[in-house]
């Protein structure tokens, strides 16, 4: 089947592409929207015209032109509503470039490998990339009968299986395993249509399994058997195919990643193009003028009807802000969202859709989209918006309640949710644009909605609480970067290169940074860069949020559950308080062992490593510290006699904070899993790594082995007797040298761990043992505890340490906010 072998897919790509409308330039639907369906008798017009038999429950596709190339787009209509099923309503799936070809008396779907290519003019070239990679055949078709209008086939069979793949998927969730039962799958007619740029088809497929998981459990009428729509859309590739823009890793832009073996051995075979919209100016003069001009086809989302209010409000709202921010490029009125027209399908590929996504847990909003793989060229999205976040948010402001200033709190509690979801929107719906995750955008002046944000609550001058500021209210300057990259138009390749080139090169010289999702994690080492954290720098908002924190603790109490809610949500809505500066601390324990660094370009202006001063480095290993003395660790006795059991009826939705005391809220389970959390942040492989070497190339820098004596300083450097005085002062100490102990047996058992970190370690556990040994006047609790440490040393030094087997105190989950 070489005739048959061309290909198109993809590699490495975020995104997956799909639509484009008809009858304005390149196939795009006219501005105030596709044709009305037409009623589903004999075979319809359309794209593919098909015929659904009612008799037979059978669908027949007609293909006009063999060998045509489509867009195929596959999509799950309906979802399971787990969290940890990943499959969601309107989630999108896998795309292809397609195309049908007869041989004999079947007709095969072709899927092209778009993901390998040769930009030539050698066809002898282009076909040695073709046979050198697979293409694959997703479906065989009978042929029923060659009409006027075309190949006539029997799609059934195609339309009822897996394409979506929702048994892999249950799998690789861990969701058991199902099968999908036929009998039971259908085609659904009454979301079967085909219109002249597009066809769509629905079907609905049963999966059974004999014993199905607690999960499906949970979400299904009866687990055995689920039913779960699929949605299939047929599209004309855009016409003529979108120019590819050359993508720039300082853009914030996602990239479509493809493999060109046409490169020169001095270029990359590898080869990125931006992903984004078609935009085109609809009088190219006046743009070129620099006047702000429409496009010919705007951008329109249509907005899911079952979004209520304030929700849709809020969604509409922040997605507008796109549409200020796409004046930056020159566009006038180049954003909008609308309601769906009565009677279409928010599947339809014409229509990129906002969604509202429902599951029983808290879960993340997606803003995927479908492209032109070819090109990287936007054609459809289904930005699905979850709707639980908002009950965090919710939970995060009941926390604030007991410390409300006289007055009250600036914000309601409606305008403090919906301001967040204006954010949301404008993040989820950025995603679709083309943008990708900015983490340094909180620090800079707050320049992207791309960042992950967490409410900014500050302590006025007489220290009371202030949430007036709590979230940004539009797109920033990283935003506009972004936007003026992706969507500037230019007339020529030239225009274009000098163009985006000054565009990246302004962002840089206004100091605009750009850190991606891969560089954002607890093992990071800029500071800045990190997320669900608000302020200038790191240190500053580790500061703030631990005062702020301060407040919340000592005021707490039950005006954080609303009448009639029962007492055990304290759990949950406490979480919030005695976390308030997990963000920050994350953020400031990059600056041990810290580097910042720009995705630097030969030739551009980004200074591509900066080692962060000793100084500040020791300031912040001296305030992350500081959250582990028994004042910062400990929950007051009095907030954890308000927190009862779950009561009957309940489940443990209510708690975020886990107790090993069954009925009993217990305060120093959790004080020790915030401690271990901090330890094991400060004593990351990586981060230990960068110490030991950047203390080689330049003692003044910080050592592993200053960090590792600073922490023995603060947990073990005084003993439990200093605290006695203290509410759960001993204990809260215990679990902070417990928690440093665990940290340093995990790090020198780290397969990870190099081996000038293991040594550092190992030395300062052979230390820390003797340490342990003396017991002069110490209580039996304490002698136990030393005794154990002893013991877990010499454990791990005879290489019997089983970390597994180690007391570990649960981790505290926090749902995004
Ligand atoms: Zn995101």
């Amino acid at each position: 089947m070489k005739a048959l072998a061309a290909r198109s897919r993809p590699v490495g790509i975020a995104l997956f592409a799909f639509i484009a409308g008809a009858c304005a330039p390149a196939g795009v639907p006219p501005a105030e929207g596709p044709a009305p369906a037409v009623a589903p008798a004999a075979a319809e017009g359309g794209l593919l015209p098909l015929r659904y038999d009612a008799a037979t429950g059978k669908v027949f596709l007609t293909v006009p032109r063999l060998g045509e190339r489509l867009l195929y787009l596959n999509t799950l209509a309906t979802g399971v509503g787990a969290t940890a099923a990943g499959l969601d309503r309107g989630q999108l799936g896998d795309n292809a470039v397609v195309r049908f070809e007869r041989r004999g008396a079947r007709v095969y779907l072709i899927r092209e490998n778009t993901a390998v290519l040769a930009r030539t003019d050698n066809p002898a070239l282009q076909r040695s990339v073709e046979e050198s990679f697979p293409s694959s055949v997703l479906a065989s078709f009978v042929v029923q009968r060659d009409g006027p209008g075309g190949t006539v086939v029997d799609a059934t069979d195609f339309f009822l299986s897996d394409v979506y793949d929702v048994i892999g998927s249950l799998r690789g969730a861990r969701l058991g395993s199902v099968r999908l039962d036929r009998e039971r799958s259908f085609i659904d007619s009454t979301n079967t249509r085909s219109f002249p740029e597009n066809t769509e088809i629905r079907s609905v497929l049963t999966f059974s399994t004999d014993d199905p998981s607690f999960v499906l459990r949970q979400v299904a009428p009866d687990a055995r058997t689920i039913a779960i729509e699929q949605h299939h859309s047929f599209l004309r590739l855009p016409a003529p195919p979108l120019p590819l823009r050359p993508f720039d890793p300082r853009s914030g832009l996602f990239s479509n990643d493809f493999f060109d073996f046409a490169q020169p051995f001095s270029g990359d075979y590898r080869q990125r193009a931006v992903v984004r919209w078609r935009l085109e100016p609809s009088d190219t003069a006046a743009y070129l003028r620099g006047e702000k001009v429409e496009p010919v086809k705007p951008i329109v989302y249509y907005i899911d009807a079952g979004i209520p209010e304030p929700y849709r409000s809020a969604f509409i709202d922040g997605g507008r802000w796109w549409n200020e921010v796409l004046g930056a490029a020159g566009w006038r009125n180049a954003f909008r969202i609308e309601s769906l027209p009565a009677g279409v399908s928010p599947l339809d590929a014409r229509y990129p859709a906002i969604y509202w996504v429902h599951r029983m847990q808290r879960g993340p909003s997606v803003g995927p989209s479908m492209i032109d793989p070819r090109t990287g060229e936007i054609v459809k999205t289904v930005v699905r918006m979850d709707s639980y976040r908002s009950l965090v948010d919710h939970d995060i402001y009941m926390g604030l309640l007991p410390a409300a200033p006289p007055g009250g709190l600036q914000l309601t509690a409606e305008q403090f949710a919906m301001a967040r979801r204006r954010q949301h929107s404008a993040h989820e719906i950025g995603h679709t644009l083309g943008i990708a995750h900015n983490y340094i955008a909180a620090t800079q002046g707050r320049s992207s909605v791309m960042d992950y944000p967490y409410p900014l609550i500050t302590l006025d001058a007489q220290g009371r609480l202030d949430i007036s500021d709590a979230y940004r209210n539009s797109g920033g300057a990283h935003d506009t970067l972004a936007i003026r990259y992706a969507y500037t138009w230019f007339r020529t390749p030239a225009e274009e290169a000098a163009g985006l080139s000054r565009i990246v090169r302004d962002a840089e010289a206004r100091g605009l940074r750009f850190i991606a999702d891969q560089h954002v994690g607890a093992a990071g080492s800029f500071p800045s860069a990190s997320q669900w954290i608000e302020g200038s720098d790191m240190l500053t908002a580790l500061r703030r949020t631990m005062a702020v924190r301060r407040v919340l603790m000592d005021r707490f109490d039950e005006r954080a559950a609303q009448p009639g809610e029962p007492l055990a949500v304290l759990n949950r809505r406490f979480a919030h308080v005695y976390l308030h500066h997990r963000y920050a601390l994350v953020g400031a324990t990059k600056y041990v062992g810290g580097m910042e660094f720009g995705y630097a370009l030969r030739g551009e202006q980004t200074e591509p490593t900066r080692i962060l001063p000793a100084a500040e480095q020791r300031a912040a290993l001296r305030l992350v510290l500081s959250a582990l003395t028994p004042r910062e660790l400990r929950i007051p006795g009095r907030i954890a006699a308000m927190i009862p059991p779950v009561p009957a009826g309940y489940d443990s939705d209510l708690t975020l904070i886990p107790t090993p005391a069954g009925t009993a809220f217990d305060p120093i389970a959790a004080a020790h899993s915030l401690a271990q959390e901090i330890v094991n942040g400060l004593l990351h492989p990586q981060r230990a790594a960068r110490l030991v070497s950047f203390h080689a190339r330049d003692a003044s820098n910080l050592s592993l082995d200053e960090v590792i004596t600073a922490l023995i300083e603060t947990t073990w450097g005084t003993s439990t007797s200093d605290v006695a005085g203290e509410e759960q002062g001993p204990e809260l100490r215990r679990v902070a040298q417990r928690a440093t102990v665990d940290g340093l047996l995990d790090l020198a058992g780290n397969s990870a761990a190099t081996a000038g970190v293991r040594a550092t370690v190992e030395h300062h556990l052979a230390l820390l043992a003797r340490r342990a040994n003396l017991s002069e006047g110490l209580s039996a609790a304490d002698q136990g505890h030393r005794a154990a440490i002893r013991r877990d040393i010499e454990r791990y030094f005879d290489g019997r340490d089983d970390p597994a087997k180690r007391p570990r105190p649960a981790p505290i989950g926090l749902p995004w906010p």
